[in-house]
């Protein structure tokens, strides 16, 4: 298992597949196994790193997750399937902002990994899917060391997604519903909970 982890954190460099940082993937995997975490909801598998990891963390652990990139789609199956974690990991492929979850499963972590421009859609759209004292996880909101850098950025494309986070983050402290703590741990994580879960 510890040998196949590194093969894929490999396979990801070489590719240029964004993959979770280790100091993140700590983190949650410490929240899952302190909490009891049973259900997680990811949006963005790309290959499968992050699901297997939290999927490993105990044996009740179940996770969804939700890739829209067919080619990632196909990877994060294979890699599934050689972890035998079939049973644990179901891979969804379709638009996270399409999908229909139809059925009355809750969950106690949501993680939000995906496309950093739709993170407030995100959040809107899942937030109906968390168990009581569940959170909502996202990740990158440094952006590479971007969001909140005073640091020119060329790139219009890259000054968009910066924008965008940047809302996010604003989006997230003027929320009403969740009371939402930053952390400055690999490319800068949050951790939502309904405010109502804090009473
Ligand atoms: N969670 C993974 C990394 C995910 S990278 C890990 O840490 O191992 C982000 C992934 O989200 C990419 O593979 C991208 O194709 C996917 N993605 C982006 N927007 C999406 C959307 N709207 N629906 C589903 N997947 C999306
Ligand atoms: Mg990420």
């Amino acid at each position: 298992m510890k040998e196949f982890i590194l093969e894929m954190e490999e396979y990801a460099k070489d590719k240029n597949v964004p993959i979770i940082e280790k100091d993140s993937i700590t983190f949650l995997m410490k929240y899952i196994k302190l909490n009891n975490v049973k259900n997680i909801l990811e949006i963005g598998s790309a290959i499968g790193y992050s699901s297997i990891l939290m999927a490993s963390v105990s044996e009740d652990v179940k996770v969804t997750t939700i890739e829209r990139d067919e080619a990632r789609y196909m990877e994060c199956l294979k890699n599934v399937k050689k972890c035998n974690m079939d049973k644990k990991i179901n891979v969804v492929y379709q638009d996270a902002l399409e999908v229909n979850l139809t059925d009355q499963v809750k969950y106690d972590l949501i993680f939000i990994d995906a496309a950093k421009g739709q993170y407030i859609k995100f959040f809107e759209k899942f937030k109906y899917f968390l168990a009581k004292g569940g959170i909502i996880v996202t990740d990158n909101l440094k952006f590479h060391g971007y969001v909140g850098s005073k640091k020119p950025i060329e790139s219009k494309n890259l000054r968009g997604i910066v924008s965008k986070i940047e809302k996010y983050i604003l989006f997230l402290k003027d929320n009403e519903e969740f009371d939402t703590k930053f952390y400055d741990v690999g490319d800068g994580l949050s951790v939502s909970v309904k405010k109502e879960d804090l009473k």
